[in-house]
């Protein structure tokens, strides 16, 4: 494997960091608070139109798509513009929506790719992932939402928990059971749906780390079967394949390593015990290069997995083990930052003297749920050792 970009990669990355510094919002020093609070949302909406104006939405998809002029379809491209967009702490949206059109250009109809991925390629919709069901998350095959087929339509009728529905998604890509005396695995469908469509009620769930997800109740709501991707009773496999694009993600490998440097440059102000820099007590500086060894270990699997995927390589284990490592390696860095900190973590973000604004707490609080959304790292541990080493199933 070969670690250096190529000189279009490193150009691009230097033409992303520029172009995305001149575009943030004025005054931008990052995200306060809840990323997902109504007012994160908005500048990160606006953020996303400009994104889509300047064609960079979609970076790795093909041109014909709306992928980006003269990038070839090169999905590094999207690892760069990732990494360089967590760097700077950019608004983006993480919203699964690129790992859909992915998942769309693989098994999406003619006329599916025509609407969708032109209307990802510009921004327009807010995705929310409607899988989990308040008596199925981790056995999410036993899922019990329906739809069933009426006409041109399938009538839906279920309840779907812990998604983004709440904070003002438009559409949704959405699980549901299409036939019962099938075995579980292959009755279930992928539909996308509208989330503004007669039947449909979200409420709230609130989060520790502060914010809140959506419970979505769909009553008789009607979908056209135009909105149904793959076959019918086939979605398990296509919903699984979406899972492993987002599993893969290096943008959160960029994200430690920012919080890193942040606390780095911190522990050099912040006094210990003995009223020297903290950083100079050798505990605390074991504990932060065995941290930076971790990110840059999650760094150069989460390129493995993008090369794979790139290949035409299914990469589920090797996904799942950036899921795990990036989830652990995220709560260790906010942990490090917390003991950093001491007592000043208690201070509200808006504080004089809370450190970096609150974003450590507020991100030590948060992070509890890396290991949890996008499937847990117990599951995802058993997937790496059952596909990936072969391990019988318990
Ligand atoms: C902040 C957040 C955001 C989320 N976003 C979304 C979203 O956008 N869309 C969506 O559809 N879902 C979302 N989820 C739901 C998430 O995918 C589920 O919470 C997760 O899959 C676990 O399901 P569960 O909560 O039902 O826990 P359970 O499945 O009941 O698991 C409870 C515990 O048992 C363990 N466990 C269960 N089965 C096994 C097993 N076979 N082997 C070993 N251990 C096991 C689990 O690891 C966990 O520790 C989100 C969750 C959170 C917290």
């Amino acid at each position: 494997m070969d670690f250096q970009f190529t000189p279009e990669q490193a150009a691009f990355r230097e033409e992303a960091a520029r172009w995305i510094k001149e575009n943030l919002p004025p005054g931008w020093e990052g995200q306060e608070g809840d990323p997902e609070s109504p007012e994160n949302i908005q500048v990160a909406r606006e953020f996303r139109k400009r994104l889509a104006a300047k064609g960079w939405l979609a970076l790795g998809w093909p041109k014909e798509y709306g992928g980006s002029t003269g990038r070839n379809a090169d999905p590094m491209a999207q690892v760069v513009f990732d990494e360089v967009c967590a760097s700077l702490d950019a608004p983006v949206l993480d919203d699964s929506s690129q790992p859909l059109g992915e998942t769309l250009i693989t098994y999406g109809t003619e006329q599916q790719k025509s609407v969708w991925l032109k209307g990802i390629a510009e921004g327009r919709w807010l995705w929310a992932q409607l899988y989990s069901e308040p008596g199925a998350g981790s056995d999410l095959a036993s899922l019990q939402t329906t739809a069933v087929e009426e006409g041109d339509e399938f009538v839906i009728n279920g309840s779907k928990t812990w998604n983004s529905a709440y904070i003002g998604a438009d559409m949704g890509f959405l699980l549901a059971r299409t036939s019962t005396d099938t075995p579980r695995h292959r009755g279930i469908s992928l539909l996308l749906v509208d989330l503004k469509s007669p039947g449909i009620q979200v409420s709230k769930l609130p989060l520790m780390g502060g914010g809140h997800r959506g419970l979505v109740y769909l009553d008789n709501v009607r979908v056209p079967k135009a909105n149904l991707v793959g076959e019918r009773d086939r979605g398990w496999s296509i919903a699984l394949a979406l899972l492993d694009r987002e599993r893969s993600s290096v943008a959160q490998a960029a994200r430690c390593q920012r919080l890193l440097e942040r606390l780095i440059a911190l522990g050099k102000e912040v006094p210990g015990p003995d009223g020297r820099p903290v950083a100079s007590n050798p505990v605390m500086r074991h504990r932060l290069a065995q941290a930076a060894t971790e990110v840059e270990i999650l760094r150069v699997l989460g390129y493995q997995v993008t090369w794979m995927q790139g290949q035409g390589y299914i990469a589920t284990n090797e996904a799942s083990i950036c899921k795990v490592l990036g989830a652990e390696v995220l709560q260790k860095v906010a942990l490090i930052g917390m003991q950093m900190i001491g007592l000043y973590q208690n201070l509200d973000a808006k504080e004089r003297w809370a450190p970096l604004r609150g974003q450590v707490a507020s991100l030590y609080w948060s992070a509890f749920t890396e290991s949890v959304s996008g499937g847990t790292s117990e599951i995802n541990r058993n997937i790496i050792a059952t596909r990936g080493l072969g391990l019988p199933r318990g």
